[in-house]
């Protein structure tokens, strides 16, 4: 199986980057992340005044898909996630901008992760992990994105639906798509509202395809029970837009329904949440149950 391991890794999501790997549509890859600090927070006495800012996010790849060609949909399946065992929590001044008070003193909480068992300590504590993906995400159009900020190639998502078990499609910009991922949680709440979740490396298993001529919304997220379109922009309305836009145009083609069916149905059923909102660049995803969506296509109008 092919492995891209996490020392190959890149700070920006960019066409321009040389692949380090390539891949056939259906193929099986490994990819090996570091965690969002390049594995530099080791103790609780590591904060973050003293992390190097150059070195956050790093990405693992990029992979070229040799079948991927401008306007395609990369599908991406997340066979496995295996996180590495233990995992950082860090907070400092500033970061918890939707909050009245600021934080006056930076901290770091180590947790001892037990991926076998679903769970991570906090503080001595035994808490249920929702691991995902934090980072991932194509080559953009045009100029690079850094590996910080979430936009329509993906990139810093912080989508909690990006979990084991789930399908996350992906436009093509370049040819070979050129996919990259990083920023792995053992767990999040949505919103990441004191700044950070709990941040681990890890090793992900994905199966990558091509589809040719697919209508879907990307970056889009199919999990066992539900379906999440996604917008990201660079204030909460615009995103918010893109993602009910991106919502609203998959049920009127995947049910069948008109554009009031659709809406109305979103307004009863769908449920809007933020992914991350305390980054300069704010992600939001809106959801809808598969099963909601099958009756749906029963509507009478
Ligand atoms: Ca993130
Ligand atoms: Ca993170």
């Amino acid at each position: 199986m092919i492995k891209i391991n996490r020392d190959q890794f890149v700070f920006s999501m960019d066409k321009d980057n040389p692949p380090v790997a390539k891949a056939q549509s259906g193929d099986r890859v490994i990819f090996d992340l570091m965690d969002c600090f390049s594995d530099t927070v080791t103790s609780e006495a590591d904060t973050i005044s003293e992390i190097d800012f150059n070195k956050i996010n790093p990405a693992t790849g990029p992979l070229y898909i040799e079948e991927a060609d401008v306007g395609d949909v990369l599908k991406v399946t997340i066979e496995k996630i295996q996180l590495d065992d233990y995992g950082a929590v860090m907070t400092a001044p500033g970061l918890n901008k939707y909050f009245s008070e600021n934080i006056s003193e930076e901290q770091t909480v180590i947790c001892s992760i037990n991926d076998d068992e679903g769970t991570f300590e906090f503080q001595g504590v035994t808490l249920p992990m929702n691991k995902h993906i934090g980072v991932i995400g194509t080559a953009p159009a045009g100029e690079g994105v850094t590996t910080g900020t979430p936009r329509m190639h993906g990139g810093n998502m912080d989508n909690t639906q990006i979990k084991e078990g789930s399908v996350l499609y992906l436009p093509v910009y370049t040819p070979g798509a050129l996919l990259a991922m990083g920023d792995m949680h053992a767990s999040m709440g949505d919103g990441e509202v004191w700044g950070s979740g709990v941040e681990v490396g890890g090793e992900v298993t994905v199966t990558v395809e091509i589809l040719k001529d697919s209508t879907i919304p990307t970056p889009f997220v199919e999990t066992e029970t539900a379906y999440y379109a996604f917008g990201a922009a660079d204030n909460m309305e615009e995103a918010v837009t893109i993602a009910s836009d991106h919502l609203h145009r998959f049920i009127m083609e995947e049910a069948g329904l008109d554009f009031n069916q659709a809406g109305m149905l979103m307004s009863i059923k769908a449920n809007l949440a933020p992914c991350q909102i305390v980054n300069p660049d704010v992600s939001f995803r809106f959801g809808i149950d598969k099963d909601i969506l099958g009756k749906a296509k029963d509507f009478k109008g």
